[in-house]
This record gives structure tokens, sequence and C-alpha cells, in this order.
């Protein structure tokens, strides 16, 4: 029997580590669409066939859900949400039954006439990740189609049999996050990973994949005509390459490299219950981010040490209405309750630039029409503190909602983008004058709260003096202060290559933050994303810091990094990437400091 023929196939991992196994191939998802003119008489028929298809879709989706173990992670519920909500629209509902009305046609054409309609919508806009949401609408459509050909929604057909032990590989032309999860509860397989020729790292079923932790590799364009059907493939997410066919050397590496990652993962969880420090024993602080109350499960999950940013104004956006004071004291409790007593760090809301509120949320401010929208500066604009001062009663209703969350657990207030020690004095003037109103209700709230400040503007931390002697704590705010140090926007992809963390000015205002925190004895955390950087972790560690706040994902493999390295080490190499001056130097630096890794410190 001839050999199979070793093919190697590119597109974007988007999950990472190795996947081996058997591959299947996936007929191609777009249906044989039938097009038929219908009798007026048969409109109603037409009519019903496409309402059960439609239910028997959302049944399926809804079992789905109600399937999802409670660990998953919040993108799977997301994901069923988001297909459900297209399910609803009446662009998708309605429509094509107006089309079956009007231009008698059967209920399939007239679903796949709207379809292409509501692509060509998507297809006109600007975003990148909005531009991918056509990929879920016609996932939906393609699920209804499937359901008026055979009655109830298809799944994927799966091969006869695999080996004891053998892994499935996925190969389609395009999956369904759905489809993924499906695969993924079923007893009897074992998917492995899987390809798909269309979808961008930002598609759902990408993003569903890394937080399921599969291994996966999309746009990997003719990949099923390369691959045949019971292939040995082995997905390499990391270097964005699948095999098929490989070598008996490639396959003993890939084994091995496959066994050292689940070792690694294991090695990982056993220490999530143990403290952070360093080799020379020094306690770390291990802070995580969060967006939404639902979040503290990952940060728990984790083992975080407490909430080091809670961004609260994930609550206020994607709304028409302002969340009103009940509300808000029920999530930020929520949280506090969850996290048992650990420090939960709320930051006020920080809206303006890239996070914003609808046209009719700030209409309900009063902000009026008249105001130039969008603003020719966002980032420089009315943001964060600026506008929290500019709506006392949104201000004073968020502060009363936060003080009474302390009364359930260890809260703290973080104000953002702070620039003056005017903006300060103000920010605690309302929190005082928030505890009065309190008062008057005959609320309780914990009297002692910490009050602290983001240092994400270069002003702040030129104004460190000042600033530190009217904080309780400080908290560096580092995707803005490279934003603003650099006068990079960081929302603007023309100038991307330009925004630089080891610039040098960058580096300095960090570490006389975190040596102005010291010497005025107040903590300092850092919560911008390289925080949760393992190249960072030691220049930031050398600089001082004992707090470190990043996306819970993060956290264990910082812990780790952390347990190989000495504090008094770092201090000496911090000192050293301080006196350079060129930031590829400086990377160049960091980098070969991550490697090789010292045997971790796990008993
Ligand atoms: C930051 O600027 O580093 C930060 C943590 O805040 P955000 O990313 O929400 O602006
Ligand atoms: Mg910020």
């Amino acid at each position: 029997m001839a050999e199979a023929k070793r093919e190697a196939v590119t597109g974007i991992g988007v999950a990472r580590g190795i996947a081996i196994g058997r591959a299947h191939l996936l007929a191609p998802s777009e249906l044989e669409v039938r097009q038929v003119a219908i009798e007026r008489r048969d409109v109603v028929h037409e009519i019903a066939r496409l309402t059960r298809a439609f239910a028997a879709v959302r049944d399926e989706l809804d079992e789905l859900r109600s399937g999802i173990a409670p660990d998953a992670p919040n993108e799977v519920r997301a994901f069923l949400d988001l297909h459900r909500l297209i399910l609803e629209d009446a662009l998708l509902s309605e429509a094509p039954r107006d089309l079956i009305r009007t231009r008698l046609m059967n209920a399939e054409w007239a679903l796949t006439i709207q379809l292409e309609e509501v692509c060509r919508q998507f297809e006109a806009i600007d975003d990148e990740y909005l531009r991918e949401r056509s990929t879920d609408v016609r996932q939906v459509v393609e699920r209804v189609l499937n359901a008026l050909s055979e009655g109830t929604p298809t799944r994927v057909a799966l091969p006869k049999k695999l080996a004891a032990g053998e892994r499935l590989v996925l190969v389609a032309r395009d999956l369904a996050p759905a489809d993924v999860l499906h695969l993924k509860d079923r007893a009897d397989l074992d998917l492995a990973g899987f390809v798909t020729e269309l979808g961008g790292p930002t598609s759902h079923t990408a993003i569903l994949a890394r937080s399921l932790g599969l291994p996966a590799i999309v746009g990997a364009d003719g990949a099923r005509a390369r691959i045949a059907e019971g292939d040995v493939v082995v997905i390499d997410a990391d270097a964005d390459l699948v095999i098929a066919n490989p070598t008996e050397d490639e396959l003993h590496e890939f084994r091995r490299r496959s066994r050292a990652e689940a070792e690694h993962r294991s090695q990982l969880r056993r220490l999530k219950g143990k403290l952070a420090r360093t080799r020379d024993g020094i306690p770390i602080d291990l802070l995580a981010n969060i967006e939404l109350p639902r979040d503290a499960r990952d940060a728990l999950e984790a083992g975080a040490d407490g909430i080091g940013l809670f961004r609260s104004e994930f609550l206020f956006m994607d709304r028409d209405d302002l969340p009103s004071e009940d509300e808000q004291f029920e999530a930020y409790a929520k949280v506090a309750r969850a996290m048992k007593g650990k420090p939960v760090v709320i930051r006020t809301l920080d809206i303006g630039a890239d996070k914003v509120l609808t046209e009719t949320a700030r209409e309900s401010l009063g902000m009026g029409r008249g105001a130039p929208r969008p603003e020719s500066n966002p980032a420089l604009g009315l943001r964060a503190i600026r506008y929290c001062l500019a709506y006392p009663d949104l201000f004073l209703t968020q502060l009363r909602a936060i003080l009474r969350a302390s009364e359930v657990g260890t809260v703290r207030i973080l104000i953002p983008m702070l620039a003056h020690v005017h903006e300060i004095e103000q920010a605690a003037a309302f929190v005082a004058r928030a505890k009065e109103q309190l008062k008057e209700r005959k609320l309780k709230y914990d009297a002692r709260i910490q009050l602290g400040g983001m240092i994400e503007v270069p002003a702040a931390a030129l104004s460190l003096p000042e600033f530190v002697q009217r904080l309780k704590f400080l908290s560096i705010g580092t995707n803005d202060l490279i934003q603003y140090t650099l006068a990079i926007d960081r929302t603007d992809s023309s100038v991307a290559h330009l925004y630089d963390q080891m610039h040098p000015a960058v580096l300095r205002l960090i570490a006389q933050t975190i040596r102005a925190g010291v010497k005025a004895r107040i903590p300092v955390s850092v919560c911008g994303e390289l925080a949760g950087e393992l190249e960072m972790t030691e220049l930031l560690l050398g600089m001082g810091l004992r707090q470190f706040s990043m996306h819970p994902s993060q956290i264990l493999p910082v812990k780790e990094r952390l347990f190989e390295l000495s504090f008094k080490d770092s201090g000496r190499f911090a000192g050293r990437v301080l006196r350079m001056s060129d930031p590829m130097k400086i990377r160049h630096v960091l980098q070969r400091e991550m490697q090789p890794a010292a045997p971790a410190v796990l008993q």
C-alpha cells in the first residue's frame, strides 16, 4: 500500500499547544438550497415549515445552553446567547416570511436571499470584529436550513469508528461554536482540536477554542483538499501549522512536546493553592482584573489574592439606560461576597475614549445633542474622572453603590486617569458627600474605605509627592501610561508599531511610581496588560513591585515565574535595564532572561 503523503498546511493558530489525532473531514457546510417558486395556496404551509425549523434550532440551542457545565468559560454561554439572539432577530425570522408571502418563494430560498442581504450589510462594516460576525449569522442560517431539510437540526456527521484511545481532529470548511460544543460534550469522542478553512483570530469559533484550551487552526486555506479522511494529523497551534501524515521522527517529537505541555499544565494547577512568593521568600500579591461580576469566578478559579481592578464601566455599556444605585450595589456586592474578604478594588467609571455609553444613555445624562460627536480626540477628552466630575449625580450614585458594597467585603475605590491634585481632592469630597447621603438614609458602609488613584497619565507620574500624600494606594495603568507618554492612540492600528512598553521613558515612569509608593509606604500595583506578561515579571519585580493585577488566565504562569526569581537579583537586573536606552536591546535582554527557565520551586 502506498504510504500516505506528508502535507503541511498553514493557517492561524488560535489556541496554544499541540493536538494529535485522526482527521475527520466534514462535508462543505454550504447546503444545496432548493429554490422553488410556490403557489399562493402553499404560503401558509411554507411559513409553518420555516417556523418549525426556527423552533427546532431554538430548542437545540436552549438544550445546549442548559447543559453547559457550571465551570465552563463565560464565552461558551455568550456565543450560544448570541446565536439565539441572531435567531430571534426580525431580519432573519420575519423578513423571509414576507419574501414567502410577497415573492412566492419556498422557505429555503427566502432564507438564503435574506442571509445574503444581511451579510452584505456586515461586509460594509469597517471594524474587523463586527465584520466577522457575519460568520455567526451564516452559521445560524445553516442550522435552520438543515432543520428545514431534515426536520431536525443536523449535527455534524462523525466517523464510524476510531481505534481505542484515538483522538479526533476535525477538518472543516467552517464550524459553528455549537458544533464544537456538541463534539466536546460527547462522551464517546475525544476531540483533540480542529482545523477550519474559514475564520480569523476573532471569529467566535476561534475565541471559543481559546477559552476551552483546544488547539485549533483557522483560515487554513485548502485544508480539505490536502488532508484525507483518517490521516494522522498534528496541529501545532504555536507554529500556525497543521501536518498530515508526519514522519515518524516528527510524530515522536510532537508527542514529546505534547507530554511536556500536559505536565506543565498540571504543575501550574498545583500552584493554585500556594501563596505567591519569590525564590528568596518575598510574598507577592497576584490579583485579577475583571469586567463583570461573573468574572469573579475565573479569578477565584485561578487562585487570585483579590480583585486588583474591577472595570466598572462594563456595567454601563451596551445598554440604553444607566444602572441604578441598587443594580450597581448588587453587582459590586456580588463580587465582594464571592471574594470572601479578599480585597476588591472597584474602579469608578472610566467611560469615554474607546469605552462609550450608547447615544440614548448619554442623552439621559443631559449631555444634549449639541455636544460634538464623535469627539475629535476622545482619548484626551471627557473621560474617566473628568466625566464623573462633569456628571455629579452619575458619580454620586456609583460611589453610594460602592460604599454600600463595602459593608459585605473588603472594598476599595480606585479613581482612573488622574492628572491633577485637585481631581483627587474633588473625588474625595464626592466620597464624603456620598457617605453623608447614606448616613441620612441610615445605610451602612465601611467608614474607613480606602481611596486609591490610577497612575496612567505622565502628569500623575510626575506629581507623585503630592499624590501619595492624598491617596491610600496607587495602581499603574500601563495601557494608558504608554499611550499618553508616547502620544500613541492605543486604538489606532497605523501607529501600533510605535506603542512600545520598552521605551525607557515608560519604564522610568513605572519604576519611579513604584519607588514613590515604597517610600511613602503605600501599596502600588500594576494593572495594565504588562503585569501579566512573563517577560516583564522580573523587571517589575526588580523595580520593587509587590502587587501584580492581570487577566485571571495569567495568574498561574506569573506565579510560576515568581517562584523562579529572586527579589534581590531582580533588583540588580532592573537597575541595569533602567540604565539602557534602546528599546530593542531592552526587549532582547528581557527575552534572554526568560530562557532557559530555572526549575520551578513547586514543593
Ligand atoms: C490601563 O490603562 O492600563 C488600565 C488598566 O485601564 P484600561 O485598560 O481599562 O484603560
Ligand atoms: Mg486605563
